[in-house]
């Protein structure tokens, strides 16, 4: 479903992702983690091209892009509508309602008809928790609340994989629960999915596979099982120490 081989992303003279190479097959959830600046965010915008790779190539499904070769512009959006993604923070319309949130990319980007999207959001809405908060702002909901309409606009775009980039980092410890639990509801339905995250309890639990980062480079690559019980690299089990 998703093959990325040998990106590097550079800013500047910095050198973010220094040639990552993986597969996600379908319906797999991958957990990526890692210290702070190890380049895990740049990863995954660089998935659905918010960031420009510098050179190697990303497939999701049948559209591959070849950032090693002058890019068509337009095959950008066709990789990005792949995608569905789910930010730290939560980046929803502060004007729009919960409802109106959820139906704007189908109406305006993929031109739905508006009765259907407005059917379809709000059905979207349920599956997350909020089939009674429909006509709520943002401002009205919690940051938990926030966070699940974000997970359901991203799902309202029909995408072929969800992308969570720290996706309850923002939120206080007690609302984190609510929006481990609709991602992983997502999982058991098989949603392909690549998550990065600290909760390391979601990854246990969670995963299929975890992706240790560190300084651009995948350090190591396993079950969960293996990945924390018996990491093979010394750089995996000092990341894994300071956590506890
Ligand atoms: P965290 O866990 O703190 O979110 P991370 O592993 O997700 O960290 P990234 O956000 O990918 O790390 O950042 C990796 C490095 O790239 C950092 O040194 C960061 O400052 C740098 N970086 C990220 N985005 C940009 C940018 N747009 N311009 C310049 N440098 C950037």
């Amino acid at each position: 479903m998703i093959t990325i081989t040998n990106l590097h992303k550079q800013f500047a003279s910095l050198e973010v992702l220094k040639g990552i190479s993986m597969t996600v097959e379908k319906g797999k959830v991958v957990v990526i983690i890692g210290p702070s600046g190890s380049g895990k965010t740049t990863l995954l915008r660089c998935l659905n091209a918010l960031e420009i790779p510098t050179t190697g190539s990303v497939q999701i499904g049948e559209v591959k892009l070849d950032f090693s070769q002058k890019v068509d512009r337009s095959s950008i959006p066709r990789l990005r509508k792949q995608t569905g993604m789910v930010f730290q923070s939560y980046n929803l319309f502060p004007h729009m309602t919960a409802l109106e949130n959820v139906m704007e990319g189908p109406v305006t980007v993929k031109k739905e008809n508006k009765e259907q999207a407005k059917t379809k959001a709000a059905a979207l809405l349920a599956k997350v928790g909020l089939g009674d908060k429909l006509d709520h702002y943002p401002a009205q909901l919690s940051g938990g609340q926030q966070q699940r309409v974000g997970i359901a606009r991203a799902l309202a775009m029909d995408p072929q994989v969800m992308l969570f980039d720290e996706p309850t980092s923002a939120l206080d410890p007690e609302l984190v629960g609510e929006v481990l639990k609709v991602m992983k509801e997502l999982a058991m339905e098989g949603m392909t999915m690549v998550v990065v995250t600290h909760e390391m309890g979601f990854a246990r639990e969670v995963a299929d596979e975890v992706i240790f980062m560190d300084q651009g480079v995948i350090v190591e690559h396993d079950s969960p099982q293996k990945l924390f019980n018996q990491p093979r690299e010394d750089r995996t089990r000092q990341f894994l120490q300071h956590l506890k």
